[in-house]
This record gives C-alpha cells, structure tokens and sequence, in this order.
C-alpha cells in the first residue's frame, strides 16, 4: 500500500502516544459576506436565523450542563450568562427586521446588530459590563459558526469520536474545556513547553506537541494521524504498517505506565533511606483524585487562577473560594495542599481586571503585582484560604514576589484579613502557613533575606528560567535556548536551597523541571526536598529516587556546578546516569 507519511517536528509536552484522525480547528474567525437577497429570500433567512439560535441554545444549554456536572455550580454560570444573551428578544427582533428591511443575508445581519452592541459595551466604564460586550461577542461567533455549518472550538465539549485536535492555536480556557473522553491528542502550531496551554494538556493527560508550527494548514480535515507526546512528533498518512508498529509501541508504554503505578504505595526514598516528598501540581479541583492515583502526597501548587478564568465573565467572591478551597482541602486529608494566590496576567488574561494593554505582559501588572493593585479581590481569596483552612491542612503560596518590600506589603494585606475575621468570629486557621513562590530572578538573589519572614519556598522553574535566559515561556523560536541545566539555573537553585537550609525551611520546585528524570535528580543533589509535578509524572521520579543515592546526586549536582555550560551538564548528566536525552516512553527531557 502506497504511504505517503510525512513527519512533523514540534515540542512534546504530555506524553502519550494517540492513534486517530484530525479534527482540524480553523482559526476563530469566521468570515463574513454580505448578500442581497430577493423577497422570498429574506424571509428564509428568518427562518435560517432562527434555527441557528436554536442551535446555538442548545449547544450552550448542553455545554452549562456538562460544565455543572463535571466541574459545579460555579464553573456553570459562564453558560447561563450567555443564555440569557442568546434569548433577548431586542437581539432577535432587531436582526429579523434589518434581513427584511435590507433583504441580506442573516450571517451579515447579526453580524451588524450584534456590532452596535459589543460597540456600546466596549464604552461603558463599568468593568463587569464591559465584560458582557466579550460574552455577546462569544455568543454571536456560536450563532454565526451555527448560521455557517462550521466547527467551533467550544464545540470541543461536545464531540462523538474520538479525534487528535489540530490547530493553529488553543487558550488555556479552551483547552480546560476539551471532552477528555473524545480528544485523544493535541498537535498545536503554536506555544512552548511551559505555556499554560501545555500545563493544561498534560494536568488532563491528554498526550500534546506544541510548536508545530504550520501542522494545521498541512494536515488535511479526517486524515490518520499519529502523536508522540515523548518525542514531539506529529506524523501525517501513515501507512498500514506504520499503524501497527505505533500500536504496539502504544501497547508497550501502557503496559510500563501499568508496572510504574504499582509503585503507588512506595515511598519516595532514595537508596540510603532518604525521603523526598512528591507532590501534585494541579488546575481544577477535581483534580485532587488524580493526583491521589498517581500516589501524590498532597497538592504542592494548586494554580487557583483557573477557578478564575473559568467562573469568567465574573469574578469569584469569598464564597466561590471558600467553596473551591474547602472541597480542595478536604479531599487532600490526610495531606496539605498549596493554594497559590492569583497568578493572572502574563499569557493568562482576564477581563474582569481590565488593565491598559501591556507591550510586556510577561513583566506586566501579574500575579502579586495585579493582587496588591486590586486588593479587594486579594482580600476574597486570602479570607477564602483562610476559612478553608479550618477543614484540613491548607498553606497559602505568593506567585511572583520580587524583593522584600513587595513581600511586606502582601504580608500586610495578609495580616489585616486574618484580624478581621477573628473580629468576626468567623471559623478560620489563624496559622495557615505561608509561602513563597522563587520565580523572579530577584527573589532567588536575595533569598536569605525572604526566608526571615516566610515559612517555605517553593521554586517555579518555569518562570524562574524565562526570566533569567531572557526567553519568552510560549515562543516557539527561542525554545531551544530553554535550558533547564543551563549554569545560571543551577547557580540560583544552590543559592535558594542554602539559604532556605540556614532558616530550616522546606524547598520545593514546582516547574516542569521537577517532572522529568535527569533535571529531578540534579535538584535533589542540590538540596531540594519536595518535588511537585503534574500527578502522571510521579511514578516514573518515584522509580528514579528509589534507584538514587543522596551521595552520587549530590556529587552531580557539584560537578555540574563546576561546569560552563548546559550542554557540559547535559552531557554529564547522560554520561554518569546513561539515560537517553528523550526518555524512552517516558517524559521529554530538558533540550539543549
Ligand atoms: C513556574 O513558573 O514554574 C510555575 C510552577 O508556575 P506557572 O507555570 O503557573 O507560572
Ligand atoms: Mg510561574
């Protein structure tokens, strides 16, 4: 049988191998014409109008009801909202009366009503109005996709087969919105191998390259394609042979991810008995389960601003944190989990705190710059945190902080929010600890002084080697400059685990680097003592420290540190531990 297979080369980032055909997504826009109709016509389009509301209800009432069930109540709401949008009656009588009166086309229409309405939100001062004029855009790209017959990315909820997602791009809230029972891979032109995009794909265990750069103008809509997460590849047409021989390389890595879960109940030791916590990374709440089958000891980051991003267009209130925190809390028991305040910003936008476009976002108003400017959304989570503390062992985590100064002020919001509810009686945990996250340069230089006035650290390697390398996390281009053993990572690692050691604080990472086998062991030799990681990468670094000596990780991490490039270490790190530079079957190394 005549193959015409072509392979392209991307970054893998959650593992996985998936077997299936494309659904290619076409970009978000669709395109809009204008047709002047006869009489007869403009009546048919009222009709055609009509139906595709009712289409798009449905879907949005489909889509409320799975968000309700798999996700709660809050998480719903998003839908509702739009529902209402769907059904003003202004919306329809206005759209019926410009087909008519202009004898056009229902898509060009709704297209101009809709126009003057998003025009006037997008004017008004109200932030949470503004917001609306976004859900009616939402709204009118469903109706109007609805109108032409095309596929839309919401619509990735709603899927009968299963299928490998190719697209030109895909947002964080896109991707948490994927039916994981029919999206069996992900092939993105776009993004990096920390892009929160990637984060998502791997915390729903759905195998994904990234970077792929042109894969979705190539792959034609329902060919068979095949999708290594390990490797980063995305092949196109193979043939019947090459099926096979991927299916059974399938049926292999399961079998291994079978024999890794039974070390479940083990602990994480190293040979001479030294116990490294691991730890899950996770985004939605329900993800507590997972990390627990994945034999997690406790939520290590729980990255609260999906709770943010997906109760949108609103903000959640005290309530909405406290509900999610609980819930959180509560299903960890007997283990902590790590509830890192806002991190939105950067890469993660969220309307609902409308702030000047940024020319940097990266070194924008993010995270704890964004909760210090608007400190009463600060203060719904900490008072949120607080009160969730009550029913299990809770810890709050700062993303972002810079120096001490910044650090201060956050403590001091802190402290004023856990006055007020011991004035008010409220049931809370006066003594939830608190953490740092090192992800700023800075604060990685002047650890010392930050480890005085917190009671853990916690390394985002992710950011902590955007912003030392100078590499945009989500740049395809500038990927291969990601270094994780570059000398300057390792440097600042040493710097923090010393200073944290001299205070008898815990440090942990919660970067990418701690989830895959070769990076984790240079950690560890370094003096980091928890490693948290998205919850399927567990069992392979458990396997890994329980084959580790603290002494031969350490004398790594020394040589290492005596070196002057990544490359050097790299090749050290594949010398002394003979593991492949790709893990085989197992997660992508660090590259370079
Ligand atoms: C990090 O920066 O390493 C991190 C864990 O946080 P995030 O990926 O959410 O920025
Ligand atoms: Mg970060």
């Amino acid at each position: 049988m005549e193959s015409a297979s072509e392979t392209l080369r991307g970054t893998g980032v959650s593992p996985g191998i998936a077997i299936g055909r494309a659904l290619v997504l076409e970009s978000s826009s669709i395109s809009l014409f204008r047709l002047d109709l006869d009489p007869d016509g403009a009546e048919r389009e009222v009709t055609r109008f009509q139906r595709a509301i009712k289409r798009a209800w449905r879907q949005l009432r489909d889509l409320r009801d799975r968000v309700r069930r798999e996700a709660g109540e809050a998480y719903a709401r998003v839908f509702e909202a739009q529902i209402l949008i769907l059904r003003d009656r202004h919306l329809h009588r206005e759209t019926a009366s410009l087909i008519r009166r202009e004898r056009v086309n229902a898509e060009w229409a709704f297209h101009t009503v809709v126009g003057r309405y998003t025009r006037v939100f997008a004017h008004l001062g109200d932030p949470d109005l503004r917001e609306r004029g976004t859900d009616i855009e939402d709204v009118a790209v469903r109706v109007l996709a609805a109108l032409t017959g095309s596929v839309r990315r919401h619509d990735l909820s709603e899927l009968t087969d299963d299928v490998i997602v190719v697209s030109s791009e895909l947002s964080p809230s896109d991707a948490a919105g994927l039916n994981r029972d029919h999206v069996i891979g992900l092939a993105i032109d776009g993004g990096g191998p920390t892009s929160h995009t990637a984060i998502i794909a791997s915390a729903l265990d759905i195998p994904a390259v990234t970077g792929l750069r042109d894969a979705s103008s190539r792959v034609r809509p329902g060919e068979m394609v095949i999708l290594d997460g390990a490797s980063g590849t995305l092949l196109r047409g193979p043939g019947e042979e090459e099926i096979a021989s991927w299916r059974a390389r399938r049926n292999r890595q399961a079998q291994r991810e079978l024999d890794l879960m039974l070390l479940r109940e083990q602990p994480a030791v190293t040979l001479e008995g030294v116990r490294i916590r691991l730890l899950a990374n996770i985004e939605l709440p329900d993800e507590v389960a997972t990390a627990r089958r994945y034999g997690a000891e406790g939520v290590g980051l729980y990255r609260s601003e999906f709770l943010y991003l997906r109760q949108a267009p609103r903000l959640p209130d005290e309530e909405d944190h406290y509900g999610a925190y609980r819930a959180l809390a509560e299903g960890a028991l007997p283990h902590a989990v790590v509830i890192r305040t806002l991190d939105l910003g950067g890469e993660k936008r969220f309307a609902a705190l409308p702030e000047r476009r940024e020319t940097n976002p990266v070194l924008g108003l993010r995270a704890i710059r964004l909760c210090l400017r608007h400190e009463e959304v600060f203060r719904a989570q900490l008072r949120g945190i607080f009160r969730a503390g009550a029913h299990g062992k809770v810890r709050m985590m700062l993303p972002m902080v810079s120096g001490l100064t910044e650090l201060r002020r956050a403590k001091a919001v802190i402290g004023a929010v856990r006055d007020e509810l011991a004035r008010e009686r409220v049931p809370f945990d006066p003594d939830v600890p608190l953490g740092i996250m090192i992800e700023v340069p800075s604060a990685a230089l002047v650890a010392e002084h930050l480890a005085d006035e917190v009671d853990f650290f916690s390394i985002g390697t992710n950011d902590l080697i955007q912003y030392v390398l100078a590499i945009d996390r989500g740049n395809e281009d500038v990927s291969y400059l990601y270094q994780p053993l570059h000398p300057a990572i390792l440097a600042l690692v040493r710097r923090v685990t010393e200073a944290a050691a001299r205070r008898g604080l815990p440090v942990a990472v919660c970067g990418e680097m701690a989830a895959r086998p070769r990076s984790a062991m240079m950690l560890i030799g370094l003096g980091v003592t928890e490693l948290s990681m998205s919850p399927s990468a567990i069992p392979e670094i458990k396997q890994m420290i329980r084959g580790l000596t603290m002494r031969e990780a350490r004398e790594l991490a020394e040589e290492a540190l005596a070196l002057d490039s990544a490359e050097a270490i790299e090749e050290l790190v594949s010398r002394r531990l003979a593991v492949p530079a790709v893990g085989s079957g197992g997660r992508r190394e660090a590259e370079g």
